[in-house]
């Protein structure tokens, strides 16, 4: 089995970068795809070959199927890596991308479409033996009685979620029985909007859980691996702002039996490529919400305390070959922590895209940055605000708080706003520091 030879990154920014790092590692050739605005991307700067796709409007270029493949193509391109966003978890595109000859980098398209579905993905790992939210234990139905029945047992505040929902939309938290029904209504029509498919469950609303998370690498052979948990707590609108690894302050025996459900979940599921059971932990327990079948933003942190290269095991694994890992060989070493550095306003969040005077990434022992910025660079307005991802990792957990401290002290970015400001108030918090926080813990913070 030989490693892909030439590999086409179907996405922008810093994953594309990401991408093309660990692919130039492997002697692997690149082909960068962007729309017009995104030809001075570092990454189509420093790859083999660039093609352009399209008009800026993702649509258009990032999320346009039949153009994609013609420049794998034209570029006799033979794996294709999609990155996080865009068309990484849609199953139609993965199975195009198969059907029309080339090695998509990620799962099977019919994984991708169990999981892509909550209802479903919940469902397999009830089968599979990964504890779940309570809850309806599928979609709701016309009948409002069974609705309200369901709801009761479950017991109040319970949470709408579209079964096809995803970066932190389509739900909505219910306190009573007496605004369930409109409730419902609402966010099927919602769902039906934004994702095309108006199904939704129930699940009970867990009021003080973090949320914890498990990150696995399976290849084509059977063998699975986890590589321990992240805690993602700090969230804003359901989307995280800081990551870390390990999740602290985990129940050491709850951990060991879903990192070990995990790994048999992937095994019953015949899983293949990275991917992350999310759970949201309470009380010492895990409770399964979703199954995210790519790489994920905040995997560098995952990286830093077991020393795997979740990418190039990403690029491995298509190509065919054996992990390079048992199990045993993982060990989780110190401790480390991700800051995501979003371009817009601190204060009120609205996007700040435009040209970066000036740029200046932290450095030092344990710093790492996942950033595709430089001076001059104009942030465009058409995509996802995340600019830069600081990394520091520690001997344990203090060491790599300090670490970040200085990291967002050093880091310099002029003529666009960012959240700078609010990572630097965060890792100097009480409630950070000391690991007394849940999911709901910043949008509080912010509040008061
Ligand atoms: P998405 O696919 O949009 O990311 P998730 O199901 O992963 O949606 O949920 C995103 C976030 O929403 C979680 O990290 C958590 O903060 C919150 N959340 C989801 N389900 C629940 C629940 N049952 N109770 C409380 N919070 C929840």
């Amino acid at each position: 089995m030989a490693m892909l030879e030439k590999v086409l990154i179907a996405n922008r920014g810093e994953i594309a970068l990401r991408i093309l790092r660990a692919c130039k590692e492997l002697g692997i050739k690149t082909v960068a795809i962007h729309s017009q605005v995104d030809r001075d991307l570092m990454h189509v700067r420093l790859a083999d070959e660039s093609v352009c796709i399209g008009p800026n409007s993702p649509t258009d270029s990032y999320l346009n199927i039949p153009t994609i493949i013609s420049a794998a193509e034209v570029t006799d391109s033979v794996g294709i890596h999609p990155g996080y966003g865009f068309l990484a978890e849609n199953a139609d595109f993965a199975e195009q991308v198969e059907k029309s000859g080339f090695r998509f980098i990620g799962p099977r398209a019919e994984t991708i479409r169990l999981m892509g579905n909550k209802v479903s993905a919940i469902n397999a790992m009830i089968k599979a033996g990964v504890p779940t939210v309570p809850g309806s234990d599928g979609p709701l139905t016309e009948d409002d009685e069974r609705t309200l029945r369901i709801a009761r047992e479950i017991g109040y505040p319970v949470m709408i979620k579209a079964a096809s929902g995803g970066g932190g939309r389509g739900m909505q938290v219910v306190h009573s029985e007496a605004a369930l029904l409109k409730g419902v209504q609402i966010t099927q029509s919602e769902a039906r909007n934004a994702f095309g498919d108006p199904t939704v469950y129930l699940e009970k609303f867990l009021e003080t859980p973090r949320h914890v998370e498990v990150q696995v690498l399976a290849d084509m052979h059977g063998n699975c691996i986890h590589l321990g948990d992240r805690d993602c707590s700090m969230q804003r609108r359901n989307q995280k702002v800081i990551e870390e690894a390990p999740a602290p302050n985990i129940n050491p025996e709850s951990r060991a039996r879903t990192l070990k459900a995990c790994v048999d979940a992937c095994k019953e599921i015949g899983y293949v490529g990275a991917g992350t059971f999310e759970f949201l932990y309470q009380d010492g327990e895990f409770y399964f919400i979703e199954m995210n079948t790519r790489v994920q933003v905040e995997h560098p942190v995952s990286e830093m305390v077991t020393g795997v290269d979740i990418v190039r095991e990403q690029l491995r694994i298509a190509s065919g070959l054996p992990l390079q890992y048992t199990q045993d060989d993982i060990r989780i070493s110190g401790h480390a922590l991700e800051c995501r550095i979003n371009a817009e306003d601190p204060k009120t969040f609205v996007p700040s895209p435009g040209k970066v005077k000036h740029f200046h990434a932290p450095g030092g022992n344990g710093v790492r940055v996942d950033s595709h910025l430089y001076s001059g660079y104009t942030v465009p307005p058409y995509y996802d605000s995340l600019v830069a991802k600081l990394i520091t990792w520690g001997d344990d957990r203090e060491i790599a708080r300090r670490r970040m401290k200085n990291a967002l002290d050093e880091l310099v970015v002029e003529g666009i706003k960012t959240n700078q400001s609010l990572h630097r108030k965060l890792v100097r918090d009480g409630g950070f520091k000391q690991v007394d926080f849940t999911i709901h813990y910043l949008e509080k913070l912010m509040r008061d």
